[in-house]
């Protein structure tokens, strides 16, 4: 979708998984159709030829995925999210589309308009390239790179994709309250630095099809072929510069790597080939005289690369970025070949999605808080509401009683980590207050135009926040998604009311799957709050160190447990000559220690409201105690196919390891799992020494 120029909220929070595949045009055949009802435990998806001691995955999924090969129109396939977020922009389709052919408000005369604008691909191809001559005829008349801070503003102030850096306001690190402006590296295409730095036949391979990529899109914009050539190369040439003064992902997991504050002045002094006053003036943001540049070494070779590239490569980067970045909002031809590059060869997504899909899901992006307003109020019923409060009270009282019956934490630093816990505040299906979106022109007939306009106003919304209070209700993901997160400066969990929904959360079922369910995400975005990154930061949501030095030390032994546990986990298997890939421990490190709390205190909370009820763990239900339901619910949440080159590329960029590790490595580290399915010490699932953490 189209990239918003903010510092990445990705980064500073943590979503449950990331978003779904490439978008992609134009299935003319795919009418929506209702989605199946999903059922929150599916005893037809176990495998029982497996032994759940040995590969607890394998029992739990094991028919599931045999049965459920990827869909042509997707590179990753998951029982509980795929199916439910096609659920959900299903039901969202059905307001759009009703929407667009007869509005009942201005409000849905607006998401009406933007969802029929986007649909009209007629109009799209008659259009052409036409909506994005004014961004060329400005980057044309590019003749000295002195002039780009004045070009680039101008193109973003339209909201013309550029590449280059991400700039926006966020919460200080060091101080919560405040809002100030941050630098974050950026400007590439491909999904990260390693595709153009590392020397091996696999990227070798995907940078010469990147290069084949870039000279078709220009020679579709009509570039003649020697034209379109040196263009590639320029691209090519800049990004990997660019690449290789990009901080990695996994550095970047550690906020201390992220913190550099700066005086505008020494800030010039450092990067003196591009004139920031210049830039910061023409986008129209308030005054400062500090930023924070989370990553100073992109910055300053970002200064050399300037005066060491001419302006003619400039314009081609510039030319590249506008159209890489809109590619799904052009006529079909460019939108074929984006897809051909980036959703089939990079992500093995063999179809595009049907245009009603995409139209959804772009409607929802740009306008979410408008269209959620309507999908809570047939979604997400205020009972739901009122159950999801009662279960994160369960959640947060297990995790209390876990935290003082840690073996290894001293007492001032449970005292300070309970301190903590009680300060995490909670978001539950969608804000009290809705974003206005009425200043934002949505004109039937003007796709790529409403797309700039609901960009500069994002950008603009960011940038009124300079120096302003922090919005504690704001929220960073839309009614219907179905995802979940924690974010350390606001020290908050969130969950839409896209994820409160079977199979994760379900009235009709025994508490035990509900609770491996909703209650293990639940738990999971509040262990965010302790993980390696999480805890750095304390509850007022400031980085600062609440943790004795002894504690820290045996913290940070029992995480390293952990990221080497998980670095031993194969991530993609071997392939013709390309080796396997292994995961990387150290990047899914947060995600896997909270993925390992959840599963503990979700537990712990479903032995306490069991025992309320006066009910036993031990009870059975279609043949298994609630003991084993509970491990069953929560596994079957991971259930998942996906494509070869997907599982690669995430091995690389996703924070969050494949279903497979998320399922047996939290179950190895558990001992009340083997308990559950009387397994014997030393079995795969049971090893003789595990990590723990929380
Ligand atoms: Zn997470």
């Amino acid at each position: 979708m189209n990239c918003t120029r903010f510092v990445p909220i990705l980064l500073l929070a943590a979503p449950l998984l990331v978003s779904g595949p490439a978008l992609a045009q134009q299935a003319a055949a795919d009418k929506p159709t209702p989605p199946p009802a999903i059922k929150s435990l599916d005893l037809t998806a176990l495998d029982k030829t497996a032994d759940p001691c040995t590969d607890f995955y394998q029992f739990a999924c094991g028919n599931w995925v045999k049965n459920n090969p990827v869909p042509g129109d997707q590179t990753r396939w998951a029982r509980s999210f795929s199916l439910l977020r096609e659920r959900n922009r299903f039901l969202l389709w059905q307001e759009l589309d009703a929407a667009a052919a007869s509005p009942k408000s201005p409000l849905q005369k607006q998401f009406g308009d933007y969802f029929a604008a986007c649909m009209d691909t007629s109009t799209v191809e008659k259009k052409g390239l036409t909506p994005i001559q004014p961004a060329w005829k400005a980057i044309d008349g590019l003749t000295d790179v002195k002039q780009l801070p004045a070009l680039v503003s101008q193109l973003e102030n339209h909201g013309t994709p550029v590449g280059f850096f991400n700039f926006g306001v966020g919460q200080d690190d060091k101080d919560s309250s405040k809002q100030i402006a941050q630098l974050f590296q950026g400007g590439l295409s491909l999904p990260d630095r390693d595709y153009y730095i590392v020397d091996n036949k696999h990227f070798a391979e995907i940078r010469a099809q990147y290069v084949e990529h870039l000279k078709k899109m220009f020679a579709l914009a009509g570039d003649a072929p020697e034209q379109a050539a040196k263009e590639a190369a320029d691209v090519l040439r800049i990004e990997t510069a660019m690449a290789k003064a990009s901080t990695s992902r996994t550095d970047l997991r550690v906020p201390e790597n992220r913190y550099h504050v700066y005086t505008l002045v020494d800030f010039e002094k450092m990067t003196p080939a591009f004139d920031w006053k210049t830039y910061f003036q023409a986008i129209g943001i308030g005054s400062f005289d500090s930023l924070n540049v989370a990553t100073p070494d992109f910055f300053k070779a970002l200064s050399g690369l300037i005066q060491s590239e001419p302006a003619g490569a400039w314009k081609s980067y510039l030319r590249w970025h506008s159209l890489h970045g809109q590619a799904q909002d052009l006529p079909k031809a460019f939108f074929d070949e984006n897809f051909a590059f980036f959703g089939k060869t990079l992500q093995g997504q063999e179809d595009p999605i049907a245009r009603w899909k995409q139209c959804s899901s772009m409607t929802d992006y740009a306008l979410g808080e408008a269209v959620g307003q309507d999908w809570v109020k047939q979604n997400f019923p205020p009972a739901a509401k009122a159950s999801m409060d009662k279960l994160v009270a369960a959640l947060e009282k297990s995790l209390g009683d876990d935290i003082k019956t840690l073996p290894w934490m001293t007492d001032p630093t449970k005292k300070a980590a309970e301190e903590k816990l009680a300060m995490i505040r909670n978001k539950i299906g969608y804000p009290e207050k809705w974003r206005d979106y009425s200043s934002i022109k949505v004109d039937r007939g003007d796709l790529i135009g409403n797309v700039h306009r609901s960009t500069v106003y994002e950008r603009n919304y960011n940038f009124a926040k300079l120096g302003q209070p922090v919005d504690e209700k704001e929220w960073g993901m839309t009614p219907p998604t179905v995802n979940a997160y924690y974010d350390p400066s606001f020290n908050d969990i969130n969950f839409p009311a896209g994820i409160l929904q079977p199979p994760f959360f379900d009235f009709t079922i025994d508490p035990a799957v509900n609770f491996g369910g909703i209650g293990v995400v639940i738990g999971h975005e509040m262990t965010h709050g302790f993980d390696d990154e999480g805890s750095k930061y304390d509850g007022k949501g400031n980085l600062r160190e609440w943790q004795t030095a002894e504690d820290r030390k045996a913290f940070t032994e029992r995480t390293d447990c952990l990221a080497s546990e998980y670095s031993g986990f194969e991530a993609a298997p071997a392939q013709g000559d390309t080796a396997a890939q292994m995961l990387n421990g150290k990047l899914t490190l947060g995600e896997n220690t909270a993925d390992n709390g959840g599963l503990r205190i979700a537990y712990l909370a479903l032995l306490d409201t069991l025992a309320a009820q006066g009910k036993s763990i031990d009870e059975k239900i279609d043949g298994f105690t609630e003991k084993q339901r509970y491990f069953l619910g929560f596994a079957q949440v991971w259930c998942q196919n996906q494509t070869d080159q997907a599982s690669r590329q995430a091995a690389l960029t996703d924070p969050h390891s494949p279903g497979r590790w998320r399922v047996n490595g939290s179950v190895q580290n558990f001992d009340e799992f083997g308990k559950a399915f009387h397994c014997t010490k030393g079995q795969p699932m049971v090893p003789a020494s595990s990590c723990r953490v929380w």
